[in-house]
């Protein structure tokens, strides 16, 4: 038998070739940067069962249930991007018969609608006819009040456009007097913002790791009410997915029993991003929130840039800034990764940047060096800025804690 293989081994250097020296800042709409405790603690493998992973399990689901607000013992981790926890509170609530209110907004509420109507239900997509503004209670009452729904999705913060569903506790409760479940997408919010799950009524809520919560991409969590409980409880089979049922998954994260293998690493790591909101607290983590976005988008308004979403609807943890004449958005943003190693994100099909202000990117730091390479890589690209006026904004507002 011949040992030689007909692919040839390509010639690869090691990674720090491809990495650059200093690691790039992150302040786009996410991954965002990470704690040193939740990068230590992605660096250990552990067995996925065993008393040691119970003891993690049963701490995780503690420290979520504090983040999410919610008395609900239905909580479960996932190996998955958001988008995977979005599966996963689509696909074991909605199914073929199902009628469902979907709120949207911008391309994260759209992948809602969109999975909702792969599973098969019967799917209205409700608009608020303007991409700077959420979906308001009022239409949401006209619809329910219309016809029979068993489910509303929505997100909190569409990360897309910037805009924020600012009615979503109203929105909630008015679906749970009318006998429908709630989807809340809180990927961009939970932790940065409040979101109390149980006091606003909702049915089925998630978050990924890479987000708000400063952790690693890849590993997020779905919580689910008693009453979403239900409804799932009487999903006919065959269930659509398989590592994305939740009856399999509560096996798990209920039972300790094998369902597949956990990413032991990154639950790890969503331990210490959950431990370290439970040791700020999430009224501080709020404040903290509330403080460098606000003198961030002060920043930027001094500077001479227009913010895309007015201020009653704008949400805090990812701003639209638009793009000011005479520059060019891509190469903006490429100059700022090249000559200052701060990255920032663009849009789909919007004239705007998009600035993360989630967890670790909301230190005085990060900001200060955010807004600076901004403003010089706008001006720098033909824009007409003050640039030293949006720092001296930043910087006081920062100082003065307002
Ligand atoms: C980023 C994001 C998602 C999708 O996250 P993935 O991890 O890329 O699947 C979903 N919803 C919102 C609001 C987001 O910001």
């Amino acid at each position: 038998m011949s040992t030689t293989t007909s692919v040839p081994a390509p010639s690869v250097a090691p990674l720090s070739e491809v990495l650059p020296a200093d690691p790039t800042l992150l302040m786009g709409a996410g991954p965002v940067p990470i704690p040193k405790e939740v990068a230590r603690a992605n660096g250990i493998v552990i067995n996925h069962l065993g008393p040691t992973m119970d003891a993690v399990v049963a701490r995780v689901r503690d420290m979520a249930g504090y983040v999410f607000q919610t008395r609900s013992d239905k909580i479960f981790g996932l190996a998955a991007p958001a988008s995977g926890a979005m599966e996963m509170a689509v696909a074991n609530v909605c199914w073929p018969g199902r009628k469902v209110l979907s709120l949207t907004i911008g391309t994260f509420s759209a992948r809602l609608a969109e999975m909702a109507s792969n599973v098969g239900a019967d799917v209205i997509r409700l608009e608020s006819g303007d991409v700077r503004q959420p979906v308001s209670a009022e239409q949401v009452r006209r619809e329910l009040e219309r016809q029979k729904v068993d489910v509303v999705t929505m997100v909190h913060g569409e990360t897309s456009c910037g805009v924020k569903t600012v009615e979503l506790p109203e929105i909630c409760r008015l679906a749970r007097s009318h006998g429908a479940l709630t989807i809340v997408d809180a990927v961009v919010t939970l932790s940065a913002m409040p979101m109390p799950m149980d006091d606003w009524a909702i049915d089925v809520c998630f978050t990924a790791g890479q987000k708000a919560l400063s952790s690693i991409p890849g590993v997020s969590l779905c919580a689910f009410s008693p009453n979403a409980w239900r409804a799932v409880e009487t999903h006919a089979a065959p269930r659509p997915h398989w590592c994305y049922d939740a009856v399999r998954a509560q096996k798990f994260w209920g039972e300790h029993q094998y369902h597949y293998t956990a990413p032991t690493s990154g639950i790890l790591a969503l331990h210490e991003a959950l431990r370290l909101v439970t040791e700020e607290t999430l009224e501080r983590r709020f404040a903290r929130h509330e403080l460098c976005s606000t003198a961030m988008q002060a920043g930027l308004e001094a500077m001479g840039l227009e913010l895309f979403i007015p201020q009653s609807v704008r949400l805090n943890s990812v701003l639209a800034v638009a793009v000011p004449d005479g520059a060019d958005g891509a190469r903006v943003r490429d100059r700022m990764t090249t000559q200052f190693g701060v990255e920032i994100s663009g849009a789909f099909g919007l004239n705007i940047v998009r600035i993360g202000q989630m967890g670790e990117q909301c230190r005085p730091a990060n900001l200060l060096r955010t807004l600076e390479a901004l403003g010089r890589s706008l001006v720098a690209e033909g824009a007409s800025l003050d640039v030293d006026a949006g720092m001296a904004t930043l910087a006081g507002k920062l100082a003065a804690g307002v």
